[in-house]
């Protein structure tokens, strides 16, 4: 893929980039391996005072950055500003905690002392998407300068001006160089950039395909991976759930970041004894949503990141009804020339289609109607993938005894599913392995040294 900026609103490339060449390539990680010889050794106070400044530059300038951000892959302005300033949260959290998280660990044991150590790595590349391209970037970024490390970032290649942007800011917010450096590169380089003995881990958010190709030659290297992949969440409403506010959080979790959000409520398997009420709501609600350009305000979706983007998910759509899956409200694209996707609702969807096999990343949403709670675990449990989900019902106590039961890494009851610092973020199964965030999140990549003192 090019390394550009294309409006998909408006199919007008923007900008084009040239990739950074293997020898730039080689004399970054040099770079960066340097950086981390003295960003190893600074203070946890040092480090984050940076931190809290960048967290300022995030808030103070969350429109500027929002606006590149809405330019170069679709979001509502309003959505690609929240994003920015959630960044803030993130780099404020782990400049807070990061201390403490990294604090030696004693242990009782047979040693006079025995402690756990834990030490950063060096440098790590992390390969990111375009779906919340601050976000993904920065729950990354944050931890891992906090634990000592230094950063690589191969940013989606149609979202270049958003990782130089993050570059600019690490700048700004006074970090020493090189300690956060962006590749403009595309993913065929990527396997030399694992290779080079300077890398010592990778982390990777995207599709299932790139974290297996990349986890392979992170294997063959012996190097650490953090995979976090696709989902295709549940979204369980049982018979006692408050129907208008699940239908309320059906929609906005289906659709936020026009659906293109690996956690997206995006197979809702439903109880049959209230479907058909849900089922109005839901149809009622999603038709009330208004799409536009994405830098016009009061607009609740814009166009997906990419044009082919939305003929995959046309394709899915078609294939899943051919097979016998039922339109409940249309939408879909109008004309082949853009990226916009209205939202659409299928019902009757069973194994064997697309839409119930695959992940669908955009505004459709797969209803299954189920006889009971038994038969919605066992459905919303039938998916290769295990990130997240949610279940809806009054009753607290049930809603906990069906999370434990549904196979993800984080289940939401009565809420829909999202991300925030302190809780640990990642899935199972093909959605991946490792966890962002919180406490776990730091300690991915480090040294998990013991220390026996006899
Ligand atoms: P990709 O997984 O292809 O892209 C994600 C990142 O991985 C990009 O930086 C990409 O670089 C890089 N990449 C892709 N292939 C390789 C490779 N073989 N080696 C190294 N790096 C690689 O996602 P797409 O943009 O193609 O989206 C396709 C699907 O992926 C979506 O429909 C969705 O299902 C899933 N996806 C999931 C996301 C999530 O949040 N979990 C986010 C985005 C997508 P480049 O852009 O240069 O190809």
């Amino acid at each position: 893929m090019a390394i550009e900026t294309l409006n998909p609103a408006t199919g007008e490339l923007i900008k084009k980039f040239e990739a950074h060449t293997a020898e730039e390539v080689k004399h970054k990680i040099d770079l960066a391996e340097e950086a981390f010889q003295s960003w190893r050794n600074s203070s946890f106070e040092e480090r984050a005072k940076h931190m809290e400044k960048q967290a300022d530059i995030l808030e103070n300038e969350a429109e500027k950055y929002g606006r590149i951000i809405s330019l170069e892959m679709g979001k509502p302005l309003k959505s690609a500003i929240a994003e920015v300033k959630k960044c803030a949260t993130v780099c404020r959290y782990y400049a807070e905690n990061a201390a403490s998280f990294m604090a030696d660990e004693e242990i009782a044991s047979g040693a006079s002392r025995s402690l756990i150590s834990y030490e950063p790595l060096g440098v790590v590349l992390a390969i990111m998407p375009w779906n919340f391209p601050f976000w993904q970037v920065y729950r990354f970024l944050a931890p891992a300068l906090m634990a000592g490390n230094v950063g690589l970032l191969k940013h989606a290649s149609n979202v270049p001006q958003c990782a130089l942007a993050i570059e600019e800011i690490v700048r700004h917010a006074g970090f020493p160089d090189n300690v956060f450096q962006s590749l403009l590169i595309g993913s065929k380089e990527v396997d030399a950039v694992i290779g080079h003995p300077h890398v010592k881990a990778v982390t990777l958010t995207g599709s299932e395909l790139a974290g297996s190709k990349v986890a392979e030659k992170a294997g063959q290297e012996i190097k650490k991976t953090v995979l976090e992949l696709g989902g295709s969440d549940a979204f369980i409403v049982l018979d006692d759930a408050d129907l208008e506010q699940a239908a309320e959080m059906a929609v906005k979790s289906r659709m936020v970041n026009t659906g293109q959000s690996c956690i997206a409520a995006k197979r809702f398997i439903v109880v049959e004894s209230i479907a058909d009420d849900f089922l109005q709501r839901f149809k009622q609600k999603m038709q009330a949503l208004k799409t536009g350009n994405p830098l016009e305000e009061d607009i609740d979706y814009g166009p997906m990141a990419r044009k082919d983007l939305a003929e995959e998910l046309e394709k899915q759509v078609q294939d899943s009804v051919k097979h016998g899956a039922e339109i409940v409200l249309d939408g879909g694209r109008e004309g082949n020339s853009n990226a916009y996707f209205k939202p659409m609702i299928l019902k009757n969807v069973k194994p064997g289609m697309p839409a119930y096999e695959e992940e669908m990343f955009g505004p459709v949403a797969a209803v299954m109607i189920v006889k009971d709670e038994e038969e919605a675990i066992r459905v919303a449990n039938d998916s290769r993938y295990g990130l997240g989900g949610a279940v809806w019902t009054k009753d607290r106590a049930r809603g906990l005894r069906v999370a434990k039961r549904v196979e993800t890494g984080a289940m939401f009851v009565n809420a829909m599913v999202a991300s925030s610092p302190e809780m640990p973020f990642g899935g199972i199964k093909k959605s991946g392995y490792g966890r962002e965030l919180s406490y776990l999140g730091i300690r991915e990549f480090v040294n998990q040294k013991s220390i026996w003192i006899d």
